[in-house]
């Protein structure tokens, strides 16, 4: 993190600022460049979902897919959401590009439902700032009007530190968001500071068991005892809950004997562009 760097370059004398202080122009430079580029690239196009599809191992069929921003950047090639969703954020052009990306999966989500022989549910990511943004509500419901999409098919994730981060409005807002008929997951679930009360108090629906506790989930009992328990609590609230990261089969068996039905992962598919999941549901 820069700001520490500097901090500590500070502390420690002027020879080590002047270092610090040349990495911190390369890293700002280099920061400030794609914050431009990012300007331009949702009017240029350059923004691409790819749609990672959930599984039911128990019926073997797809059941939904979760939304995933790419950039195809000029220049940089195909980027994923690690190396500029900070940016994104700190630059609140995550606002603008966060409903961009709901509009387009809704969309996405009606076509596939509609052509398909089945309804598929579309989850989608909302970063901190846009669910902490005043309109969230309103962008909802604006992408639901314009896709046509079902509000019951639409999930939206939220991580819990979000959640914690204006906790006073939270409960409200979650209310109104259930109140257009869709779904509340929780991303990443286990890895974030939030209490189990408000799993009492909030309205949620799913609960996505982080992929740190399902990589070594046949190997360490500690992540197995903590996957299960996850896996418990969800059944016990009457939530319904998905493995995330899955790339294996033992993982699958173990998860399976856990009572987990949802997956996502590797192991059934990794994020693929429109036309792949075209072919895939046809
Ligand atoms: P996430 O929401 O937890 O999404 C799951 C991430 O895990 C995705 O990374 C997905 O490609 C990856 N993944 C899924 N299965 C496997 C697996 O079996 N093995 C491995 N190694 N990885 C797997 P991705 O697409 O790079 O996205 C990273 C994060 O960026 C997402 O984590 C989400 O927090 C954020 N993100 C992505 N799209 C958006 C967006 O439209 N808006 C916002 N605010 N955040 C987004
Ligand atoms: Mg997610
Ligand atoms: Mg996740
Ligand atoms: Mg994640």
């Amino acid at each position: 993190n820069a700001d520490v760097a500097m901090y500590h370059a500070k502390e420690n004398g002027r020879n080590n600022y002047q270092f610090f202080s040349e990495e911190l122009n390369v890293y700002h430079k280099n920061r400030l460049s794609i914050e431009n580029d990012l300007r331009s690239a949702i009017l240029n196009d350059e923004l691409v979902i790819y749609y990672q599809p959930q599984f039911n191992a128990e019926l073997n069929e797809i059941i939904g897919f979760e939304a995933l921003l790419r950039w195809e950047h000029p220049i940089k090639g195909l980027l994923s959401p690690d190396q500029f969703i900070n940016i994104a954020e700190a630059s609140g052009l995550i606002v603008p590009i966060g409903a961009w990306v709901l509009e387009q999966a809704c969309k996405q989500a009606y076509e596939w439902s509609q052509r398909g022989t089945k309804p598929y549910r579309m989850a989608v990511n909302l970063s901190a700032l846009q669910f902490n943004h005043k309109n969230l509500s309103e962008q909802v419901l604006h992408a639901l009007e314009v896709s046509g999409l079902n509000p019951s098919l639409l999930e939206l994730e939220i991580t819990e530190s979000a959640i914690i981060q204006n906790i006073n409005e939270t409960l409200a807002l979650l209310v109104s968001l259930k109140g257009l008929g869709i779904n509340l997951a929780i991303d990443d679930f286990g890895t974030g500071y939030s209490s189990l009360s408000y799993l009492k108090n909030f309205p949620i629906d799913t609960l996505k068991v982080d992929k740190s506790f399902i990589d070594e989930i046949v190997t360490n009992k500690k992540d197995a005892a903590i996957a299960q328990t996850i896996l418990q609590l969800a059944d016990n609230l009457g939530l319904l809950s998905v493995a995330e990261g899955v790339e294996t089969k033992e993982q699958v068996a173990g998860l399976t004997e856990m009572g987990c039905t949802q997956f996502q992962g590797f192991y059934f598919s990794k994020p693929l562009p429109v036309e792949l999941v075209d072919m895939l549901i046809d």
